[in-house]
């Protein structure tokens, strides 16, 4: 089967690009001229209806008409199909009627990123490349390098010096080629695109690569799918580059124009507040180059977004609003999430459920609202932050009195470690 791709679109000058064309706008440079790859929803109607899709595999190929492959390769560990799971006392405890948790930390490497990388794998085989690369030091990094591994590609990472051991660990673990730049992260990815177009490496980075979202939107979808017949009233999603949001949108967008769902929800993109750029230029419609990272959040610490105009018309186009939460507000969200459903956050998921609280607060949500907050990856990824997070334990001596004074004391049905 030959993919559905009929073109790609600029964000910018909507200038019209072939499939075989380039992966930015040459018009509007690297920066801008991000491209929107556009399908035709015609012929994706003609296979993909409810009956088809009952029978197909669970995993995010269940959409290969949607997705910018020919023939899917699927990997051994599948991504996608995570469970949509119904949050009640968390929506209590969020003055909301009804919570959803699409809980995107059970894909194989623990986040929403092994989406588009698994796709990414796909596109690179099919051109032929057998080596993929990205400059990241965050889940897109170690989603790729986890995918190449089962897909049998080579893979290069370009990261800072200031990469954590934590994140270095799962990179290496899965054989990924790793390099440490004596630079910034800027410098990385200078050199990861440098790499690609002299070595001929695939080139997984969601600033230069129009498919990503392709693979991202496949969150949206499943959403779309698993509430068909209940559907929420928002979507909340955290915000760093914007690719992510506007890919979300884009697959409850298809779903609805294919006719799998008859409903739109509002979506809502949720910043942190130190770095929230996409949310001053949903105010403003222009992008401010000058701020620097500094959130605890560190997967949406992004202070130069490449897809922010991505996001801010998906937002626009759902009826939708940002909102900017305190790092304060993120960590105590991780805490109540796994205290209230079982299930840990990474603190870019955490952002999502702070901004649903934001929301509730600022008079866009009320205590009827239907939410699903999309949680993008599991706190496993990032130990370190969680411990910021959660508090401490109860240090005793060996003694049995000791665990009794501190039961008389309250200590299990106190709601926090702090
Ligand atoms: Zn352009």
């Amino acid at each position: 089967m030959m993919s559905h791709v009929a073109r790609l679109t600029c964000v910018c000058c909507h200038a019209v690009y072939p499939t075989d064309g380039p992966w930015t706008c040459p018009a509007c440079g690297p920066d801008d001229g991000v491209l929107d790859v556009e399908l035709d929803l015609e012929a994706v109607r003609k296979t993909m209806n409810r009956d088809a899709l009952a029978g197909r595999v669970r995993s995010h190929w269940r959409y290969r008409e949607l997705l910018p492959v020919d023939t899917p390769h699927p990997l051994p560990a599948d991504v996608g199909w995570t469970p949509l799971i119904d949050a009640p006392r968390l929506a209590k405890e969020l003055g909301v009627r009804r919570v959803r948790l699409k809980d995107d930390g059970r894909n194989p490497s623990g986040s929403f990123k092994d989406r588009p990388s698994s796709v990414a794998v796909n596109h690179a085989i099919e051109r032929g490349a057998t080596t993929v690369a990205c400059a990241s030091t965050g889940n897109a990094a170690s989603s790729l390098a986890g995918c190449a591994a089962a897909a049998g590609l080579r893979c290069a990472i370009f990261v800072s010096q200031l990469v954590p051991d934590a994140k270095l660990a799962q990179l290496l673990a899965y054989g990924a080629c790793v390099f440490k730049i004596r630079g910034t992260y800027a410098d990385a990815y200078d050199l990861c695109t440098q790499s690609c177009e002299r070595f001929g490496w695939y080139n997984r980075n969601a600033g230069a690569n129009p498919y990503l979202v392709e693979g991202k939107k496949t969150g949206g979808l499943e959403v779309a799918e698993q509430c068909a017949e209940d559907p929420p009233d928002w979507v909340a999603c955290s915000v760093g580059d914007g690719c992510s949001i506007a890919a979300v949108h884009k697959g409850l967008a298809q779903m609805r124009e294919i006719g799998l769902i008859d409903w739109q929800a509002r979506v809502l993109g949720v910043q942190a507040a130190a770095v929230s750029p996409v949310l001053r230029a949903f105010a403003t419609g222009k992008l401010d180059r000058s701020g620097k990272s500094g959130t605890y959040a560190d997967s949406i610490d992004v202070p130069i977004p490449r897809n922010w105009r991505k996001a801010i018309h998906a937002v626009r186009a759902s009826g939708g609003d940002f909102v900017a939460v305190a790092d304060e507000q993120i960590m105590h969200a991780v805490r109540t999430t796994g205290r209230l459903t079982g299930v840990f956050a990474e603190p870019a998921a955490g952002a999502a459920i702070a901004g649903v609280v934001e929301a509730r607060a600022r008079g866009l949500l009320g205590a009827s609202s239907d939410v699903v907050i999309m949680i993008t990856g599991n706190g496993l990824k990032d130990v370190g932050g969680a411990m910021r997070a959660v508090g401490e334990p109860h240090e005793i001596e060996p003694r049995f009195e000791e665990v009794v004074r501190a039961v008389e004391a309250g200590r299990l049905d106190s709601s926090s470690n702090l």
